[in-house]
């Protein structure tokens, strides 16, 4: 019998109509690979059903071409008269089009480049056409560009059409391997069919009950094939109630695994308590360069009740570039020390442990501290008498790279441990720096402004601080998204910036897949500002593939403004402070992430002159990308930017998937999906909880344990 947990591998053995030995394999191949599952072998009917529709269309009412509106989407079913290949721009470009009629009216439909479909549509095909009509007002009639298209003419299939294909709501799939939209929808339909008439229900029945869920077969069941008088925008929006129960589903099982996570890590309590007497509050009060925000009070008060209690703090403090993090940290920094503790800072790039190590020193000069600095650049000499220092407890603030984790660092005493810019550190790292104290407090500090319920289940286990407020005096940065076209008005307003006397970045994308041939544009670039563009101003040049001695010569220059100009790679994104520079000219805008562009604009608008952000972009091919930056010019609010680039780019891609720890979605999506996944999340912690001890929970973490992609098995 199908059931389930059938391996894909053995579907030819159920005899569906038109499945036989190679098509099992080949779906149990890209279902495994869709899925990161190693093993072929391993994936099932299961897996297979949660590959859902991108979308659904309401054929019971087809509309006619007589009733269609200008830019209107709709699904239109009609029967080719005429088609060919145009070329253009003198055979560069080529174009496939037909002409087509409903028995009422004509439409055109055309592809750019896909000629190959001079031979899929024949006269006389019956096609059903998806996409934007828009109205060409000098040929009267209707057309479509490039509209998703599915043949109806198939033989075979013939008795299969009206049932399964049309005059009903239609499932669309993405391709998978090679199988279309209509194959798929004829695999679905004879799997689900085949099936028995009661699915099992994989989630405990209060559950089920308590958050409204349909049953699992039920929600499976109409996600491919949606009743007739269902409301075809709530799927199309995966919201409809079976997609809420599968969706519900996956984030119930990722709560759990954290869940699981969190209460493996046992809670020492720390070697000594921290205390604020009046001598502490003082310290601390005498170091502040300035009146902090609201928020930044907000932040430091958490913290503080953090360090004061039994157990280690585990807090990570968010907040937009430029609101004011460091000084929220060094604040605890003080607290930590003048309760006789060592501490710690660890930064990402040597450029901004640098000039973390620059302004501590000048914070804490008011007091007796001792600031040191220890990157792996350091000579051999140096950084021994570091160690040294570090381990006889006269450094008081070591301020470094991930030269802290290295071999042959120990503390005397440490007591807390601050983490910048994280999501450039594993979790691995984390635990390494943990472990060179007495289960000191831990502070991850970080820009990218995700929404807390994300940002509980990327972390898990860390409480969280916001500081959601900028420093006063702040001009928010103006932002243009710009074409090559305007380069040189470009360059003269950086002209005109430089003689009121501020300075300016310009700012290359060097990625990985091209590093050697972005570098090389990089520095061609530096090279023409230098000498044809701006040979008046002196200009500094900065990548990642510098000695740190260069590096560190250049950033001293800029910061002195003995250049008023600094080419750089996006080196600079985190943390750099030259509170003069007030333009910054980003190349290849369209390259980078938005997060990233929001990043690297932070580094503007940090003095009190009104600051300006120019996006250059090379737009020819995607429209989609002047799309995207155009948020860059609407906000500079650092939450719905991180959220739109999370929408875009996924969780993974922001944050990088390995240190998030995050396992790729079937079906969620934690930022749309925010309500469902608290209320997972809530379920999740009550069965953990309150149901601790019930066979129920028992059966519910052996089965989170068992999947391999929540990597539990491993910490056992
Ligand atoms: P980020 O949160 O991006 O790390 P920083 O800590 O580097 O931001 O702070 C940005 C700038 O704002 C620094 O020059 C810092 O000295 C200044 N700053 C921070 N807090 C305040 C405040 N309360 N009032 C005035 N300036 C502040
Ligand atoms: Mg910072």
């Amino acid at each position: 019998m199908l059931t389930l947990d059938t391996p894909l591998i053995e579907l030819h053995l159920h005899r569906l109509p038109r499945i036989g030995k190679k098509t099992s394999e080949s779906l149990a191949v890209e279902i495994a690979a869709i899925t990161a599952q190693a093993n072929p072998y391993k994936s099932t009917v299961e897996d297979l059903l949660h590959y859902l529709p991108m979308r659904y269309e309401d054929r019971s009412n087809l509309a006619r071409i007589s009733e269609l509106q200008d830019g209107q989407e709709a699904s239109v079913e009609v029967k080719v008269r005429v088609g060919g290949i145009i070329p253009l721009k003198g055979g560069r470009l080529k174009m496939y089009e037909f002409v087509a009629t409903d028995g009422e009216g004509q439409v055109r439909a055309f592809w750019w480049n896909q000629i190959f479909l001079n031979k899929v549509f024949t006269r006389g095909s019956r096609v059903i056409l998806f996409g934007q009509w828009k109205w060409n007002k000098y040929k009267a009639y209707f057309e479509v560009e490039n509209p998703e298209y599915e043949l109806l003419t198939d033989e075979d299939e013939e008795a299969e059409t009206s049932a399964m294909h049309t005059a009903r709501r239609v499932p669309v799939y993405r391709k998978l391997g090679d199988y279309r939209t209509r194959q798929l929808r004829s695999i679905f339909h004879h799997v689900l069919a085949n099936l028995p008439a009661e699915l099992p229900e994989s989630l405990p029945e209060e559950i089920v009950a308590r958050c409204l869920l349909l049953p699992r077969g039920e929600a499976l069941r109409n996600a491919h094939f949606p009743a007739d008088d269902s409301p075809i925008d709530d799927y199309n929006q995966m919201r409809s109630a079976a997609h809420r129960r599968l969706i519900f589903e996956e984030l119930f099982w990722l709560s759990m695994a954290l869940g699981i996570r969190r209460s493996q890590r046992v809670k020492e309590p720390k070697g000594e308590y921290i205390e604020i007497t009046d001598r502490v509050r003082e310290a601390v009060r005498r170091i502040l360069p300035f009146t902090p925000t609201n928020a930044q009070k907000r932040a430091i008060k958490e913290i503080v009740d953090d360090m004061t209690g039994q157990e280690p703090m585990n807090r990570l403090l968010q907040g937009d570039v430029g609101s004011g993090k460091t000084i929220v940290a060094v604040q605890a920094m003080v607290i930590s020390v003048e309760n006789g503790y060592q501490t710690a800072l660890m930064a990402p790039t040597e450029i901004l442990a640098e000039q973390h190590a620059r302004n501590i020193k000048r914070w804490l000069a008011v007091g007796n501290y001792r600031v040191e600095l220890l990157m792996g650049s350091m000579k051999a000499k140096e950084k021994q008498a570091v160690h040294n220092a570090l381990k006889s407890g006269e450094i008081d603030v070591l301020v470094g790279t991930h030269a802290l984790i290295q071999e042959g660092v120990e503390f005397h005493k440490l007591g807390l441990a601050v983490i910048d810019e994280q999501h450039r550190f594993g979790v691995m790292q984390r635990a390494e720096l943990r472990r060179r104290g007495v289960n000191p407090d831990v502070l991850v500090v970080t820009a990218t402004p995700i929404p807390r319920s994300l940002a509980m289940t990327v972390y898990g286990d860390l409480e969280v601080s916001i500081i959601d407020e900028l420093p006063p005096g702040r001009t928010p940065v103006k932002t243009f998204v710009r074409g090559d076209d305007r380069r040189d008005k470009i360059y003269e307003f950086i002209r005109e910036q430089i003689s009121a006397g501020r300075q300016a970045y310009v700012v290359y994308p060097i990625i990985e897949e091209s590093e050697k041939l972005d570098l090389r544009n990089a520095t061609e670039m530096y090279e023409n500002l230098r000498q044809e563009i701006f040979p008046e101003y002196k200009i500094g040049l900065l990548h990642g593939k510098m000695k740190p001695t260069e590096k560190e010569e250049v950033m001293k220059a800029f910061t002195a403004n003995e250049t008023q100009i600094l080419v750089a790679t996006t080196v600079i994104e985190v943390g750099v402070d030259v509170p003069n520079a007030s333009v910054m000219l980003i190349e290849h805008a369209e390259r980078f992430g938005l997060s990233q562009l929001h990043q690297l604009r932070g580094r503007v608008g940090r003095g009190a002159a009104e600051s300006v952000c120019i996006l250059l972009a090379q737009f020819s091919k995607t429209k989609e990308a002047q799309e995207r930056l155009k948020i860059m010019e609407q906000t500079t609010d650092g939450f719905k930017i991180a959220e739109k680039d999370l929408e875009i780019r996924g969780p993974g891609e922001v944050m990088g998937t390995r240190q998030s720890g995050l396992p790729e979605f079937r079906i969620a999506n934690i930022v749309r999906d925010q309500k469902i996944l608290e209320m997972a999340r809530r379920e999740a912690n009550y069965m953990l909880d309150v149901r601790r001890n019930t066979r129920e929970t028992g059966t519910l973490i052996q089965y989170v344990r068992s999947q391999t992609r929540f990597g539990l098995a491993r910490v056992g």
